[in-house]
């Protein structure tokens, strides 16, 4: 199953991928992960991305294809794989649709998680991430019971650079200009399907099951 979580920032695609590739032993892919780890290890594509990514804006096109391109061409990816922060251009889909077909593959599902925008900027404000395994808790919403600590592995939680107030705004308007006109794209070609991504995380995470599962007996 090849899986694409699309949604603005902080509508819950990691949080709810880190559950579904669980359920379908697919790979989590999320170009946003693999640009904050080459960042991190400051080689010539984390330094490049950088420029971009701290001050809330798209990485160019060419860059983040390449980077989707080679992932995808590894084994794990054999059997499905879920996308999350992949594509947010109409290039970026076209591309992937380009790769998929050289393989004979195709998209399953489009998962929209929807959001209204009011909301977005709290759940960013107050995202923490595990430092060690990299799992996604909210100060208020979701939040581990030992503050600072990871509920799954002890690790240290850290915010995001991209997270606050200033930064929000800026990628927020990023995704209404560029990542938006997905919906429609995806809508025409039959494979979007909403989700409401408001509700508590265990619900909207049976909402996609369900999808994806496709309905019951
Ligand atoms: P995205 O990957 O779309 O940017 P995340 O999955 O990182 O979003 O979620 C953003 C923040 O909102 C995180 O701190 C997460 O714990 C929290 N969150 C995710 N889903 C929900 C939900 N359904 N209700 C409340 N908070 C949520
Ligand atoms: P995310 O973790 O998905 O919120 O992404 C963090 C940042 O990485 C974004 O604000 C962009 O700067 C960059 N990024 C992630 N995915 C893409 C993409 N598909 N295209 C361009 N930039 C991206």
């Amino acid at each position: 199953m090849n899986i694409i979580f699309m949604g603005p920032p902080g509508a819950g695609k990691g949080t709810q991928a880190e559950r579904i590739v669980q359920q379908f032993n697919i790979p989590h892919i999320s170009t946003g992960d693999a640009f904050r780890a080459a960042m991190s290890q400051e080689t010539a594509l984390g330094l490049e991305a950088k420029k971009y990514v701290n001050q809330g804006l798209l990485v160019p096109d060419e860059i983040t294809i390449g980077i989707v391109n080679e992932r995808l061409k590894q084994n794990d990816c054999a059997e499905g794989f879920l996308l999350d922060g992949f594509p947010r251009t109409i290039s970026q889909a076209d591309a992937l649709a380009t790769i998929l077909a050289q393989d004979g593959k195709q998209i399953s599902f489009v998962i929209n998680l929807k959001v209204n925008r009011n909301l977005l900027l709290d759940r960013l404000t107050g995202r923490r991430i595990c430092k060690s395994c990299g799992a996604t808790f909210h100060l208020v919403f979701n939040p581990t019971t030992v503050p600072g600590v990871c509920d799954k592995c002890s690790g240290e939680l850290y915010q995001r650079a991209d997270d606050t107030v200033e930064k929000v705004g800026t990628r927020l308007d990023e995704y209404e200009k560029w990542t938006s006109p997905l919906l429609e794209y995806y809508s025409a070609k039959g494979t979007l399907k909403e989700v409401n991504g408001e509700l508590e995380i265990e619900v909207v995470t049976k909402q996609i099951d369900e999808i994806l599962r496709g309905p019951a007996e």
